[in-house]
């Protein structure tokens, strides 16, 4: 059973004072490593006890650079011969962000995504295939090793491959997937190609989407087109990977789990704590990690906490799905744009097909943004007077939004380059 009752719905009060003891115990814990010893020895952090979790605010940051220039052992509070695993993110400039685990902490962490899944409806007899990347990144791994301590049948299929996955889904009956939200839109044309209907002829019920940004218009057309219910992960592996928020049956937000983890929004140019509500960077300390615990880590990620309380009973705060990283947003002849804002728009269009593509230019010493935008297959064939008129309320659409007029191209079905990972949908060629 990984209904933890007693935590998960834990009166605030009561979660309030495990925070203060578990962040005393993160503060002694990080004084292990030398990065923090050294802050402290340069009197930036001090050790002793805290009263209040209020008093957190006056703890410095940890930045993504930070742990950069620690590699590689800066961060580790334990013995060498303690950890058993590390994960870490493929650095395209500058040393690579290493993530270590101990036993305890692999433990951990497979309780937290077993509790994930068991709140969405999981159970013993499903059948899990697990369609994201192993390896380095934390995606596949982390729900493998929850999924089989809930007791699922787990398949390690991967990413990519659309034939052998849906062989697989046909075959063994999965009923639960991950999945990357651009490549379920991508394996459904796979399916259409092969005239198979998910709705129809497979047993699915349950999806987890994660690890890209994507908007609420995304997931609903993931729902709609498999007939399942669609759910939000959030994790990044500085913090362990999936299952440090996670969406419960309401769809209203994603619950930070709060006993492992203590949450701040702030604002991301002052580094001061926003009120609930507000949209900011969201920042995190940990509190069970034993490898290697970070305090007040800006993760980069832009969202808010919800306010109020969720209708299914638990008291863990929820935060929006993110609407990007702080280095998502673009800045268009000096008006601030996040891709997602394009997607939501393109999403709510029903002539749209799966994939789009944004562009940015220098053109005459102005920005210009280029949208490529896949029709779906009916649309396609239609007239080029209807085609026109299309592009034209598309157009206006996005204008109404951004505040910023592109130029939209409509393309056919399936035309736009996929990436085996992660999406790539936006092209900066400002400086080419
Ligand atoms: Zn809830």
């Amino acid at each position: 059973m990984y209904w933890e009752k007693d935590i998960e719905t834990m009166d605030r009060r009561e979660l309030d004072s495990y925070q203060l003891n578990k962040l005393n115990e993160t503060l002694q814990l990080a004084g292990r490593s030398p990065y923090y010893r050294s802050l402290s020895r340069r009197e930036e952090l001090n050790f002793k006890e805290i009263k209040s979790i209020e008093e957190i605010k006056e703890l410095p940051f940890t930045t993504k650079k930070n742990l950069q220039d620690g590699f590689p052992y800066d961060f580790l509070a334990v013995d060498l011969k303690d950890v058993v695993r590390l994960h870490s993110s493929s650095g395209t400039t500058g040393n690579p962000t290493v993530v270590y685990h101990t036993k305890e902490d692999i433990e951990t962490w497979e309780n937290l995504i077993a509790r994930c899944m068991y709140m969405t409806g999981v159970r013993e007899d499903d059948i899990f295939q697990n369609m994201m990347g192993y390896g380095l990144f934390t995606g596949g791994i982390g729900f493998h090793y929850g999924a089989e301590k809930l007791g699922v049948l787990t398949i390690p299929i991967g990413p990519g491959n659309s034939a052998r996955q849906i062989w697989f889904l046909r075959k063994f009956k999965t009923s639960v997937i991950h999945i990357l939200p651009s490549y379920a839109l991508r394996l459904y044309s796979f399916f259409n190609e092969m005239e198979i209907n998910p709705r129809k002829d497979l047993n699915l019920k349950i999806a987890f989407i994660g690890a890209e940004s994507h908007s609420e218009e995304i997931r609903r057309k993931i729902e709609d087109l498999y007939g399942i219910k669609a759910y939000n992960s959030y994790g990044l592996s500085e913090m362990c990977g999936p299952g440090v928020a996670f969406e419960c049956p309401c769809q209203k937000g994603m619950h930070v789990w709060e006993d492992h983890f203590y949450m701040e929004i702030i604002n991301p140019d002052t580094g001061k704590v926003l009120p609930e509500g507000e949209e900011g960077e969201l920042v995190l300390t940990t509190f069970k990690r034993r490898a290697m615990p970070l305090i007040r880590y800006r993760t980069g990620d832009l969202t808010r906490i919800i306010p109020g309380t969720c209708d299914c009973g638990r008291t863990h705060r929820r935060i929006d799905r993110i609407k990007g990283r702080t280095d998502d947003m673009l800045i268009i002849n000096g008006v601030n744009i996040f891709p997602i804002q394009i997607e939501m728009i393109l999403m709510r269009i029903p002539e749209i097909g799966h994939n789009y593509l944004i562009e940015i230019r220098k053109e005459n010493y102005m920005d210009r943004l280029y949208i490529k935008v896949e029709l779906n297959e009916e649309v396609f064939i239609g007239t080029l007077f209807e085609l026109e008129k299309l592009q034209v309320r598309i157009t206006d659409d996005l204008k109404s939004e951004l505040g910023v007029t592109p130029v939209v191209k409509l393309v056919e079905p399936s035309s736009l380059p996929v990436s085996e990972g992660k999406a790539k949908r936006v092209y900066d060629l400002r400086n080419n």
